[in-house]
């Protein structure tokens, strides 16, 4: 019988896993996960929490086919052949990856493996176009998103969901690290006590029926209110692949086909958003340096301050500023951040602060469970004004003003700043500018119990305003 070795990666899930699906129709399987101990931008501690329980759930789901998963930490150019060669296996297969390390190291594993007679399948899990597929008019690749958004629905793409296997055969079991061994929970204190997330492909399923049912409809409006649940919190489980975008598109698409009222208008506003987690892959996969550099080369010369104790406070969430503060803290409590939020604490810390993306990039890296190479240098370059179709450097988010438009009841400050839960609504929003008798009935005491701001919002502007000018002026 022939052996297939399976390695897992990005695409933690049975349904609709092609590499699986092509292991499986061969004959037995040997499944692996490997700690890759060579990735520059290894999973930050947050996103080890995922994986931790990501994996935990895969071993259940393989166990209940009678297939232990194999668990090794090490440099995979290595580990795989080896494997390959103990389990006797005449093929290997797996799920692309885009992240420029994962295309380096496994381009150059697979002519090893070839060269050893061994026969090598790769698959898509991860995308609905492949980083290549769409290119402009002119042959090259796109560095816009509407001009890309387009290109994507003209190809008009069947997106076929592939379903579970129903049979899986073993392969004769191999040694395995222990999955406590790695140490991917925390410590004392654990600071994930209170994420809350079921990083399992069954709580994907989950959020997404339940995504269908309520916010769907109202997704155009409600998915920039962070105070209500508007959108589908997938992001994690697509990193990493507990579902995949094909199901999602084919679940949604099937949805505004039934014509609920509002679905159409939602389902095609997050899908569109699914083709910006597609852009992001595209212009990573096309520009490699993304997540360490600026796409935009004026950038490189910019004059970035260094501020210790601001870095710190907005980590902290106690810049003073609290629709900033409210958003680091959900960060630092669950894990992610509503994507509203993320634009506004990027901006403070970029525009206000004055202080280099990359510094918040890194952040985001260790504190976010959906942590993804692409989406959060796209993310970062976007806000920042040095991406590709960024928003210009120039356009400054207004802290106050976006607080009380996307959270006008105060609902979020009160949740994650609960200091300040008893402040009317006329005041959460800048409780600095709170009368005395208004504080004090609300039990706050500005500077000891709550911070007073930071920094003051119009002065920054003008000071990240006269920077950006010292760029344009060398150019
Ligand atoms: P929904 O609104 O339900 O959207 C559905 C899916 O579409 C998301 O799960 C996500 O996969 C994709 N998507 C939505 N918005 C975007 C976007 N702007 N860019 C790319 N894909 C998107 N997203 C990550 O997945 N990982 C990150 O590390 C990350 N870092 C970010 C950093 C910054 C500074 C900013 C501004 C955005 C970042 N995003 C990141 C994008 C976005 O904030 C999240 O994808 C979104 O908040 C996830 O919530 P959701 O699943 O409820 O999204």
């Amino acid at each position: 019988m022939t052996t297939t070795l399976l390695w897992f990666r990005q695409d933690l899930r049975l349904f609709d896993n092609p590499a699986l699906l092509w292991a499986a129709a061969r004959g037995a399987i040997l499944p692996v996960y490997i700690l890759d101990t060579t990735d520059p931008w290894a999973p930050g501690a947050a996103s080890r929490w995922w994986l931790h329980h990501a994996l935990t759930a895969l071993q259940a789901a393989l166990a209940q086919h009678g297939l232990p998963l194999v668990l090794r930490r090490g440099d995979p150019r290595q580990l795989i052949l080896q494997l390959a060669a103990d389990a006797k296996a005449d093929a290997i297969c797996w799920n692309r990856c885009y992240e420029p390390h994962a295309i380096a190291r496994d381009t150059a594993l697979k002519a090893r493996l070839k060269d050893s007679g061994l026969t090598v399948a790769t698959h898509n899990a991860a995308l609905l176009f492949e980083p290549w597929e769409i290119k402009s008019q002119t042959g090259t690749p796109y560095k816009v998103f509407t001009p890309y958004y387009k290109a994507c629905l003209a190809q008009n793409k069947a997106q076929p969901v592939g379903g579970a296997p129903d049979k899986l055969t073993a392969a004769p079991a191999l040694p395995s690290e222990a999955l406590a061994d790695w140490h991917f929970l925390p410590n004392q204190p654990d600071w994930a006590a209170g994420f809350g997330w079921d990083a399992t492909p069954g709580g994907a399923e989950r959020l997404l029926q339940n995504f269908l049912q309520e916010p769907l409809p109202n997704y155009k409006t409600a998915r920039d209110r962070p105070d209500c649940a508007g959108t589908s919190r997938l992001s994690p489980y697509l990193h990493w692949g507990q579902i995949g975008p094909r199901q999602i598109w084919h679940v949604i698409q099937t949805a505004m086909q039934e014509a609920r009222p509002g679905v159409i208008n939602g389902g095609e506003a997050y899908l569109r958003e699914l083709i910006w987690r597609e852009f992001c892959t595209h212009l990573l996969y096309h520009q490699p340096a993304m997540p360490e550099a600026p796409l935009q080369d004026s950038f490189k010369r910019f004059p970035w301050r260094t501020d210790a104790a601001g870095l710190r406070a907005w980590q902290n969430g106690e810049t003073g500023y609290p629709i900033v503060d409210a958003g680091m803290r959900q960060l630092w409590q669950t894990g992610w951040m509503h994507n509203r939020v993320r634009m506004i604490v990027a901006s403070f810390l970029i525009k206000d602060l004055l202080l280099p993306w990359q510094a918040g990039e890194s952040w985001f890296w260790d504190t976010l469970v959906d942590a993804d190479l692409a989406n959060n240098a796209a993310g970062w370059q976007w806000v920042a004004g040095c991406g590709a179709d960024a928003a210009p450097y120039y356009r400054v988010f207004n802290p106050l003003l976006q607080s009380q438009k996307f959270d006008p009841d105060g609902n979020y400050i009160r949740r994650y700043v609960p200091e300040l839960a008893e402040l009317p609504t006329a005041h959460i929003h800048a409780p600095e500018t709170a009368p005395p008798e208004v504080l004090r009935a609300a039990g706050v005491q500005l500077g000891s119990h709550y911070p007073r701001p930071i920094l003051d919002h119009k002065a920054a502007k003008a000071r990240a305003l006269a920077a950006l000018e010292t760029i344009k002026a060398q150019n």
